[in-house]
């Protein structure tokens, strides 16, 4: 198959005109009529612009996968118009499959019975936008074991009639009550996840946690995995396993710790204190991502670190330079939201990816000016960071954001808090290919050239409209 259009090759070929396909494989690259009379019987499609298959450098694809099936009510104010959606949502599920969604703010707290005229034979468990409050249905309080007689938990409440009787409005920890009923995201879910990842565009996907390892095997067993799947196994398992590839599209490759929390939350650990004089939350303390760290090397396992806020980037770098003699492969800080320009000099000597989602400054930036007065310039370092020469790579963290390369292309290339730190399209471009194959240790994939797998992206206006994947031209 010969595909021609801009092709981004994103190898020191620069830009080129056409690429030929044998199998999986990228057979030859170059001008269009060179290929043209070298292959005269390939089939030819065009396309304004094709590139290397984007990465997904940071997503938890089960649980966006989960989101994908869940009812989003944002921006609904009124119940009448929330069981609506609850009633079309019950008529598309066999009965007794739970209807789950959120997103919603009521002036008033609503009661169960609209929920149960909507869905009588479905249990609904549905969130406010603020996730503090919660509605549910007469079959959801039952399957929960909530009567009149279940007292009220502690931090939580459940709103009662006069006579003392569970409305279906549940406040705070009260939601626990049910939640803890709901079944947990399996298989279904991760594959959801994946697949709505692939027609996007996506050919490979890194899995940063709170998914079992065991499903994502049990779909490269059978042929089913739509991307190829880069894993990072949450800290409590990778004693279980060992690292490498389970077929050609799945590898466990790392695991992941947390040295802190998030902004929004102001768990994020920093080194100057927030306004309130805290300094944020440590979640893996350093010594244990040191130490657990160090075992996990031996084993043969990357490292994957959550690091948002200044004082948990410079400890973590610390660790890495420490760990450094045991490492096997790239160590990968996630997120680095926050950076000082002290710390500036501790990312050099290191074989490191940072993995960034400038996205998540479209809707943060007003928690950054907030939160971090005076340090608005330490946020998303683009620049700074593209400079010290570590491969940045890019992705969503989908379900937080949506998995969606132009928000990321908007936010990077106009910094909202300092355009001094803008990248250029084609770096967003690099840091979604290149840097991001680069940041899994896949050193053959990201770019365009003979030899390589033929995992491509295809683009119109600045979009992706499909991809080759497995040997296949897929369009959406
Ligand atoms: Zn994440």
């Amino acid at each position: 198959m010969l595909l021609y259009g801009r092709v981004e090759t994103m190898s020191e070929m620069g830009q080129a005109e056409a690429v030929y396909l044998e199998g999986e494989r990228i057979a030859d690259v170059g001008p269009l009529e060179d290929l043209s009379a070298r292959y005269p019987g390939a089939k030819k499609q065009s396309f304004e612009q094709l590139t290397p298959g984007l990465h997904e450098a940071h997503a938890h694809p089960q649980m966006w996968g989960l989101q994908l099936e869940s009812l989003d009510l944002d921006g609904l104010t009124e119940p009448q118009a929330v069981a609506q959606r609850v009633a079309e949502k019950a008529r598309t599920l066999s009965p007794g499959a739970w209807i789950r969604g959120g997103g919603y703010l009521f002036r008033a707290y609503p009661t169960r019975e609209l929920l149960d005229a909507a869905a009588p034979h479905h249990p609904v468990f549905l969130q406010s936008r603020d996730r503090h409050s919660a509605w549910a249905n007469s079959q959801a309080l039952e399957q929960a074991g909530v009567t009149p007689e279940t007292p009220d938990p502690s931090g939580g409440a459940l709103v009662r009639d006069a006579q003392g009787r569970p409305t279906g409005y549940l406040l705070e920890n009260a939601q626990e009550l049910v939640n803890r009923v709901l079944p947990q995201p399996g298989l279904v879910e991760l594959e959801r996840g994946l697949q709505d990842l692939a027609r996007r565009g996506y050919t490979a996907v890194h899995h940063m946690g709170w998914c079992h390892y065991s499903l994502a095997e049990q779909l490269a067993q059978s042929g089913r995995l739509p991307v190829r799947l880069w894993w990072a196994l949450d800290k409590d398992h990778w004693r279980e396993t060992r690292p490498g590839w389970r077929g050609d599209r799945l590898e466990v490759a790392a695991v992941k710790f947390f040295a802190d929390g998030a902004l929004g939350s102001r768990t994020a650990w920093m080194i100057e204190p927030y306004p309130d004089g805290s300094h944020g939350l440590v979640l893996d303390p350093l010594e244990l991502i040191e130490s657990e760290g160090h075992a996990a090397l031996q084993a043969g396992f990357g490292l994957v670190v959550h690091a948002i806020g200044t004082w948990a980037v410079q400890g973590v770098l610390k660790v890495f330079h420490r760990l450094k003699p045991r490492a096997r492969r790239i160590f990968r800080l996630e997120h680095v939201q926050h950076v000082r320009d002290a710390e500036l000099p501790l990312f050099a000597g290191l074989n490191l990816a940072l993995s960034m989602q400038p996205m998540h400054l479209l809707g943060d930036a007003e928690l950054v000016r907030y939160h971090l007065k005076g340090h608005e310039l330490e946020a998303f370092r683009l620049r700074d960071l593209w400079n010290t020469g570590l491969p940045l790579a890019f992705g969503s963290d989908a379900p937080v954001m949506r998995p969606l390369f132009e928000l990321n292309f908007q936010a990077a290339t106009a910094h909202p808090l300092n355009p001094a730190q803008n990248l250029t399209p084609a770096e967003v471009l690099w840091a979604y290919t290149r840097g991001a194959a680069l940041a899994a240790g896949w050193p053959e994939h990201g770019q365009i050239r003979p030899g390589a797998p033929a995992d491509l992206t295809l683009w119109e206006q600045g979009r992706p409209v499909g991809r080759v994947f497995g040997g296949a031209l897929e369009v959406f």
